[in-house]
């Protein structure tokens, strides 16, 4: 079965799917996206999403290019046409095709991709062994609250981390504090048994998953708080995770060659990840 892309109202071979060479996106980044999981056949947290995805749109000044009625059913389609039970949808926005020039066109039309693909998601949160982080100076624009495709410190930094045998970079500020992580949302549990993750007001992206992990923490009694935490308070931290839509709940055992803890994901770790696991698979109304 071949997969297939929907390219500006067009459902196309994988293959053949291509946009204009001189798409705003890709001669200058002037484009946002949005990746959702997707689980026993349900997009999860779609309409936060497409909140996220409205928010980041309005900062480029650009409308939504299709109701979120359309959005939502070229999504099933996709999803439908590539087979996709469990795995993952990628949708990009961007100012569409025009004379190269820096100013907005006054004609461009928005161009919308939207693709899917299978993943296996864990199965169990006792899958999870640990993965370890690097540490790397946030040299990124000031509105990382922007879901922008322009993410090429966030790609040389993650590159960074794989070649030293880390999953994940992790960015820290001027103060020593750090922020988010290339891809994923950075987070410890303090010694009051506190899970702490970086507030929104600090130039980091608003995760879906971080959204959705304090709620499901806050539900199951822990007691959360939206501050910044230093490198050092990590290394010695009892816990330290992360999250995103495609990593979940992923417990940190090591920062820049630190053991965190005892060396294996904590307590309170593995529980968020069953509780975010269990919230995928079974699911809830959006709330
Ligand atoms: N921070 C950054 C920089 C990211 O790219 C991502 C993933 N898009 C996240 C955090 C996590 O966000 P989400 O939970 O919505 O996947």
């Amino acid at each position: 079965m071949s997969r297939i892309a929907y390219v500006n109202g067009r459902y196309l071979r994988h293959d053949d799917a291509q946009v204009h060479v001189e798409d705003r996106g890709y001669q200058f980044s002037d484009g946002v996206y949005e990746v959702a999981a997707v689980c026993r056949g349900r997009v999860i947290d779609e309409e936060p999403h497409l909140d996220r995805l409205e928010c980041s749109l309005a900062e480029l000044r650009m409308d939504l290019p299709l109701p979120r009625s359309a959005l939502r059913l070229v999504t099933r389609e996709v999803l439908r046409r590539n087979r996709v039970r469990d795995g993952m949808v990628y949708l990009q926005v961007t100012r569409g095709a025009a004379a190269r020039d820096h100013p907005f066109p006054e004609e461009a039309i928005g161009a919308v991709v939207l693709t899917a693909r299978p993943v296996r998601w864990p199965e169990a949160a006792a899958d999870d062994g640990g993965v370890a982080v690097v540490s790397m100076p946030d040299g990124r624009w000031g509105r990382c609250d922007v879901k922008s495709v322009s993410l090429l410190p966030n790609v040389l930094a993650k590159q960074a981390a794989r070649e030293q045998g880390a999953y994940e970079a992790w960015f820290v500020d001027a103060e020593g504090r750090v922020t988010e992580g290339s891809s994923t949302n950075a987070w410890i549990v303090d010694d009051a048994g506190r899970v702490v993750t970086r507030d929104l007001e600090s130039n980091i992206l608003g995760g879906i998953t971080r959204q959705r992990v304090i709620g499901l923490a806050r539900e199951a009694g822990l007691e959360v708080a939206e501050r910044a935490f230093t490198l050092a308070e990590a290394q010695a931290a009892p816990e330290a995770f992360l999250t995103s839509t495609t990593s979940f709940v992923r417990g940190i055992v090591s920062i820049d060659g630190h053991t965190v803890g005892s060396g294996a994901p904590g307590p309170a770790t593995v529980r968020l990840r069953e509780l975010y696991l269990d919230y995928c698979r079974n699911g809830r109304a959006n709330r």
